[in-house]
């Protein structure tokens, strides 16, 4: 069998195993396989683990910050259900990957994160790959964006304790946001909400474990 990482194996026996490694992690949605073929995660990881990109493990990336495991991603996503007019806000845009991927499926990407640098990044992959309907800011994210509220589908990347008040308020009626919740250091569940006409309703997916939502900016 290939090994992960390993230097003989080509393009496409790599694309091969990525893929295969999603759908065996119960990631099955077409649309959002056919999206993370087609958004090549080599590109948002730099540096030392470049050469790991393909394997389905969450890796490092600047500010002290990390990529998600791609078969979480798949998993987050397939939860989100994004329908093509959608509008969506990502809270913690780390490498940039899992916006990306939103971009293949939504209308408009919004997304946000306290690390100036990690956004900086993440914008110049995004231009380099033309996925002009995605528009990142630096910005504390458990306050959501007023602006350009209210949201039909709100993702996001790092755990909170309980679901952020500003965020659940900047949910359309009949939309769902998909997060972890639980303390930092400890597991976390990844939960889906879905907000009805006369309230919220919470489905616990499956256990995770998220780097924190911290508030406030970023020093780096
Ligand atoms: N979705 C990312 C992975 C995110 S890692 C990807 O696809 O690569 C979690 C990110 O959340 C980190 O980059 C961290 O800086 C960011 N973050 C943590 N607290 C935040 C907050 N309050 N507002 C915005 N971003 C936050």
């Amino acid at each position: 069998m290939m090994g992960e990482g390993d230097p003989a194996e080509t393009d496409a026996e790599r694309k091969m195993r990525f893929l295969y490694a999603l759908r065996s992690r119960g990631v099955t949605d077409t649309r959002v396989l056919t999206a993370m073929e087609k958004v090549d995660r080599g590109l948002f990881v730099r540096g030392h683990f470049a050469g790991r990109a393909y394997d389905d493990m969450p890796l490092p990336i600047a500010a002290g910050q990390t990529i998600s495991q791609p078969s979480v991603v798949g998993l987050m996503t397939q939860a989100l259900n994004v329908q093509p007019r959608d509008t969506v806000l990502e809270v913690g845009t780390g490498s940039g990957y899992q916006a990306a991927i939103l971009s293949q499926l939504a209308r408009r990407v919004y997304t946000v994160d306290r690390h100036k640098r990690l956004v900086r990044d993440a914008q110049d992959v995004f231009r380099e790959l033309g996925l002009v309907n995605i528009t990142a800011f630096t910005a504390d994210g458990s306050h959501g964006l007023p602006d350009q509220a209210p949201f039909d589908r709100i993702i996001v990347t790092a755990a909170a304790e309980d679901p952020p008040g500003p965020l659940l308020a900047q949910l359309k009626i009949g939309g769902i946001m998909v997060l972890p919740v639980g303390q930092s250091d400890t597991v976390q569940s990844l939960i889906k909400v879905t907000r009805g006409e006369r309230g919220y309703d919470y489905e616990e997916l499956r256990p995770v474990r998220f780097v924190p939502l911290v508030e406030g900016l970023g020093t780096e």
